[in-house]
């Protein structure tokens, strides 16, 4: 079933087979014209001059190891960014598919599908921006091959119900994108990654970006089913990810304390906003967040931004209707947020 979802030029494929990729155990190494003499820089013991490993196994193998999936089970990408645009351009033939999106949600799934000459089928989530799963099944019929959900949402911060999306992975025959790039915000439990055992169409996107505090190194990561991982494989650059990400990551998983200690930071300074933010004559309404930011309506957002702006404070303004008044803001630092809160204060 998954097979007849893949772009049909691509079932037969051949794909680029990198120097080395035949190889891993030579010595010497006369295959890749690299330059053999050495690199002008240094890097943790990393040898700088060697292209990386193209199929990333020792990180995806420590990786699978912590999720508890097989490494044929997960696919890494420069950021979660690459894996959406490569996931569009595996499934979904330009200028015929359709991509759907959960809206309000994360805007690169549009321009993505953009970019790829994908039409877009817009979905609204219902005034809790939950799926409204009637409305959503229909018009998922409407030749939609992927369909994005994104939970927590951004910019709304709400995790989606699970039986929902379970419910849209059993009735409809098309991929189902999870993306969960904040879910280890939302505590435990908060993942479907244990479902794509049972769900072959369910994709799981994850990201080091967020609760891994490591935006900066470019990586993400999917869970899959291993057919979908072998053609992702198959289709992304050969060396997708650089060497240095690569040892930064390794080093990153052995902390197993950083993600839970960063959550906790995160979860105390989002309640003290939630419980601040509300005496301010500015501030509608706060939704519930299980992110690192919160959706604030306010009575005129145009207004706290430029006031937030003019003080060198930076929030996300969205300009859909639907959220015409409303600001997303990350939880800062506790410094930060003091500063946030003093000059909404001054605001009247
Ligand atoms: N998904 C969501 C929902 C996001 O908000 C973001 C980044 N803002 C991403 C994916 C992209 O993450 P990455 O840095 O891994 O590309």
């Amino acid at each position: 079933m998954i097979e007849s979802l893949i772009r049909k030029h691509l079932r037969s494929f051949q794909p680029y087979k990198s120097a080395r990729s035949e190889a891993r155990a030579g010595t010497i190494l006369l295959d890749a014209n690299e330059l053999s003499v050495g690199s002008p820089v240094s890097w943790d013991g990393v040898s700088l001059n060697r292209y990386p490993d193209p199929y990333q196994h020792e990180l995806r193998h420590e990786l699978a190891i912590r999720l508890g999936f097989p490494e044929e089970m997960i696919f890494l990408g420069v950021g979660s960014d690459e894996i959406i645009d490569l996931l569009l351009r595996l499934f979904c033939e330009p200028a015929t598919d359709r991509v759907a999106i959960l809206e309000p949600t994360y805007g690169v799934y549009r321009v993505a599908a953009n970019f790829n000459a994908l039409r877009v089928a817009t979905v609204e989530l219902d005034p809790e921006f939950q799926i409204d799963l009637s409305s959503t099944l229909q018009d998922l019929q409407s030749g939609a091959k992927i369909l994005f959900c994104c939970s927590p949402n951004n910019p709304t911060g709400n995790l989606l119900r699970r039986e929902d999306i379970l419910t849209l992975c059993v009735k409809w025959r098309g991929i189902v994108v999870v993306d969960e790039a904040y879910v280890e915000f939302a505590g435990p439990g908060s993942s479907l990654a244990e479902a794509v055992g049972q769900h072959p169409n369910l994709i799981i996107l994850r990201t080091f970006s967020k609760a891994r505090g490591l935006a900066g190194i470019r990586l993400g990561y999917a869970i899959a089913n291993p057919l979908i991982v072998s053609y992702l494989l198959s289709v992304k650059a050969p060396y997708n990810l650089n060497a240095v990400t690569l040892s930064l990551a390794l080093r990153a998983l052995k902390d197993e304390q950083f993600v839970g200690q960063a959550c906790l930071a995160v979860s105390g300074e989002r309640m003290r906003l939630q419980n601040e933010l509300p005496k301010f004559s500015s501030v509608q309404r706060i939704y519930p967040s299980s992110a690192n930011f919160l959706l604030v309506e306010f009575h005129d957002a145009g207004i706290v931004y430029n006031a937030l702006l003019g003080q060198g404070i930076i929030v996300r303004r969205r300009y859909e209707e639907r959220l015409r008044n409303c600001l997303r803001l990350t939880i800062g630092t506790a410094s930060e947020n003091t500063r946030l809160l003093s000059v909404l204060e001054e605001i009247r």
